[in-house]
Order: C-alpha cells, then structure tokens, then sequence
C-alpha cells in the first residue's frame, strides 16, 4: 500500500474517531450530513432514548444514560437512504477501558461486566491485585450497556479497527 493511501486511512481514522456516532446500519459509504433531513423521526422512535439530536440538531449515539438494543426501529423509520439493514453488523464500534478504571486504583468493581449481556467483559485475576476487565472484542457488539453503569466513566465506545 502506497504512503499516501496510508495517510489517507490514518486521516480517515482520525476523522471517524471524532466524528459523532451514528445510529446503526448506517451505510458505510455515505456522508451521513449529506442525507439526513433533520426529522428526528430516528430520535422519536429510538426505545432507549440512546439517540439524541447533536451538533447541527443531527442524531448522535450517547450511551451515558443506557444502551442500543438494535431494534432496528431507527433504521425501519427513516425515510431517507441512510440505513442497510442487510448489513451484517449494525456498526463496527467496540467499547474500550481507559487506565481511570477504578481497579487500577486498587478498588474492586466489576459493575461493567454485570451489564454486558454476551458476557464480552472478563476480569484478569493476578496474585496480589485487584482483578482488572479485559474486553473480549470479538464477543463485543458495541451496545454501550457497560457505558452507564461505569462510576468513574471509564468506557468508551468507539471504532478500533481501523488502523493505519
Ligand atoms: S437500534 Fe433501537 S435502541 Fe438502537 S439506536 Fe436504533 S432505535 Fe435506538
Ligand atoms: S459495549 Fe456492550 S457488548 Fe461491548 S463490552 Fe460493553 S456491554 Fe458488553
Ligand atoms: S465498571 Fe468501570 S470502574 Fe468498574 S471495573 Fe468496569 S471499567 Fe472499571
């Protein structure tokens, strides 16, 4: 791959990282700015209240107060050629622990791995130190459930694959 195609991603990356997060199943290779018309009809119809409208009044995940159950109600409302529901996975965002965590203070919690349903969330045991989460990223679907529960907001939600 040519050094400038790798800048290319490496800005592309760098732009996803800031860049809101969508709803799910949003087409990979639109502009979603370009499409969205400003309804709220995504916000309305979202069953967690996890969209909300954000800069530009355009829908934006937040996961402080819960988490997406892909629903799919989103996608099934929205008028506009945004979503692809035959997309395999909603959204390629993975949740990722920052060193705030409150076991690297030495404090027990384990509260973001009782919230993950597919059980994507294990603790490392080691002699002498307080079991620390590790996120099996595979096994992740990006829900956000463990967001909410954290109490030091040490989780964030955010693309990881795209590297270089
Ligand atoms: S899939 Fe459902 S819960 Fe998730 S953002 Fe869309 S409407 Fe909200
Ligand atoms: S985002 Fe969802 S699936 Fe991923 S670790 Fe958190 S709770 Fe588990
Ligand atoms: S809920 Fe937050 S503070 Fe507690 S173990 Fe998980 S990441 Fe660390």
């Amino acid at each position: 791959m040519s050094q400038s195609v790798n800048h290319s991603r490496r800005n592309l990356f760098r732009r996803r990282k800031l860049d809101a997060q969508r709803p799910p199943w949003v087409k990979s290779d639109i502009e979603f700015t370009d499409e969205c018309s400003r309804c709220n009809a995504c916000i309305d119809a979202c069953e967690t209240n996890v969209l909300i409208k954000g800069d530009g009044g355009f829908p934006e995940i937040s996961f402080t107060n819960n988490e997406c159950t892909f629903c799919q109600q989103c996608a099934t409302v929205c008028k506009e050629p945004i979503f692809d529901l035959s997309q395999l996975t909603p959204w390629d965002i993975k949740a990722s622990v920052n060193d705030s965590c409150l076991t690297y203070q030495g404090v027990w919690c384990q509260s973001c791995k009782d919230a993950c349903d597919p059980a994507a969330i294990s603790f490392k045991m080691a002699i002498g130190q307080v079991p620390k989460p590790m996120i099996d990223i595979e096994a992740c679907t990006g829900c956000g459930a463990c967001v909410a529960p954290c109490p030091s907001a040490s989780i964030s939600v955010i693309e990881l694959n795209v590297t270089d």
